[in-house]
C-alpha cells in the first residue's frame, strides 16, 4: 500500500535515507513496511529513530494499526496528553487574549489547533484530549459542532455541557450519539459545586452512559479560593456515584495538595498531572504519583498553559520506573479512550 498523502514525511524519510526525491511515498512506505517484517531490529530502524520520533508514529499508525490512535506496536512508548484545551481558529486570539488577563498568566501557543498539533509533533505527542468550556449554557450546541469537526485520531474533544442549563440529560445523550469519549466541566466557569446534590442525577446518567468526566478540581488561579471542588467533594460525589468515570485534573485538586494526600492518595481516583510538577517540585510530586495506584494517573499538560515539551521533560526526570512512566504517559489514556478509538474507525 502507498501512503500518498505522507508527502511531507516521506520527503524527510527520503531525505535522510538518501533516496531519490522523485519516489518518496512508494519508498518510504516500504521503508515501513520493512521495519515492520523485521521488527526494527536493522540499521533501517535507527535511520528511522533519528528522525523525530512523532514523524514516524505517524507512518507507523497508518501503515500497521489501521486506525489505532496514539498506538504504536513497536514495543516503544505512545504519548497521550489528557489535559489539553484549543479554541476554534476565529475565537483563538480573542480567548487567549482574555483568558491571559483573567488568569495573569500568558500561554505558550496560540490556541488554535494546528498550533497544538504542531507542539505535540515537536514533543512526541500522539494524541492530545481537547477540553472546551462551556461558560453558558447555550456554548453547548456550537462546541459540540466544533468538536464534532476536529475529532481525530490526534485530537479527542471533549465538548462541556453546563450543568446548570437546560435539559444536561438530554445534551450528554448527544455527546454519546457524537461518538465522543465524554464532557469537560469546569466548578468555577460554570459556577457549581461538585458534590451539589442537585447534580447527582445527572453524574448517575453518565455513569450509565459510561462517559468520561473531566473536571477541573483544587484551586483555580483566575478565582477566589472557594472550595467548589476539592478532595472532600470529590470523596463525596464518588460516594454517591461510584463508577462514575470522573477525572480529576492537577494531581487530583490544584494547589491542595495536602487534601489530596490526606483523602485521595491511594484511592482508585483517577488524576491527570497537568500543572502540578512545576509547582510541587519533583519530590513531592514523585512521592505522590508513587503512593497512588499505577493505573489512575494521566499524563496531562493544560497546553497551551504549559509547555507539553517541559511537562513531558518533567514526568521523565521523576525515574518512576518504566512501568508507573509507561501507564501514566499512555497506557491508562489509551484504556479509558478505547472506545472512542472504536467508534472513530468504524464511523470512517
Ligand atoms: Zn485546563
Amino acid at each position: 500500500m502507498l501512503y500518498p498523502n505522507y508527502g511531507r514525511i516521506a520527503a524527510k524519510l527520503a531525505t535522510s535515507c538518501n533516496l531519490p526525491p522523485e519516489n518518496t511515498g512508494a519508498d518510504a512506505t516500504r521503508y515501513v513496511n520493512r521495519m515492520t517484517d523485521r521488527q526494527h531490529n536493522d540499521g533501517m530502524f535507527l535511520t528511522v529513530s533519528s528522525l523525530s520520533e512523532s514523524v514516524f508514529w505517524e507512518i507507523r499508525d497508518d501503515n500497521t494499526a489501521q486506525g489505532r490512535p496514539g498506538m504504536n506496536q513497536t514495543g516503544r512508548q505512545g504519548i497521550i496528553d489528557f489535559h489539553a484545551h484549543a479554541f476554534p481558529d476565529a475565537l483563538a486570539a480573542r480567548a487567549i487574549a482574555h483568558l491571559e488577563t483573567q488568569g495573569k498568566i500568558k500561554a505558550f501557543l496560540d490556541g488554535r489547533i494546528d498550533s497544538l498539533l504542531a507542539s505535540m509533533h515537536a514533543s512526541g505527542i500522539q494524541c492530545a484530549v481537547v477540553c472546551s468550556i462551556a461558560t453558558k449554557p447555550d456554548q453547548f450546541a456550537s462546541i459540540l459542532n466544533w468538536s464534532r469537526q476536529i475529532a481525530s485520531r490526534e485530537i479527542v474533544p471533549l465538548p462541556s455541557i453546563h450543568p446548570k442549563g437546560h435539559d444536561p440529560v438530554g445534551k450528554a445523550r448527544l455527546v454519546e450519539q457524537a461518538g465522543l469519549p465524554g464532557i469537560k466541566l469546569h466548578p468555577y466557569y460554570q459556577d457549581f459545586e461538585l458534590d451539589d446534590p442537585d447534580l447527582f442525577y445527572f453524574f448517575r446518567v453518565l455513569e450509565h452512559m459510561g462517559l468520561l468526566v473531566v473536571c477541573h478540581t483544587g484551586f483555580d488561579l483566575a478565582f477566589p479560593r472557594d472550595r467548589k471542588a476539592d478532595p472532600l467533594r470529590i470523596v463525596r460525589l464518588l460516594d454517591k456515584v461510584p463508577d462514575l468515570k470522573l477525572v480529576t485534573t492537577h494531581l487530583g485538586a490544584w494547589e491542595d495538595w495536602n487534601e489530596v494526600e490526606r483523602h485521595l492518595l491511594g484511592k482508585p481516583v483517577l488524576m491527570d498531572i497537568s500543572m502540578s510538577l512545576e509547582i510541587l517540585g519533583p519530590q513531592r510530586a514523585r512521592e505522590m504519583l508513587m503512593a497512588h495506584p499505577s493505573d489512575c494517573v494521566l499524563f496531562g499538560t493544560d497546553s497551551p498553559w504549559s509547555s507539553q515539551a517541559e511537562t513531558l521533560r518533567l514526568v521523565r526526570e521523576l525515574n518512576l520506573g518504566s512501568e508507573r512512566e509507561r501507564a501514566l504517559l499512555y497506557e491508562n489514556a489509551r484504556a479509558l479512550l478505547a472506545p472512542y478509538f472504536e467508534k472513530l474507525q468504524h464511523s470512517r
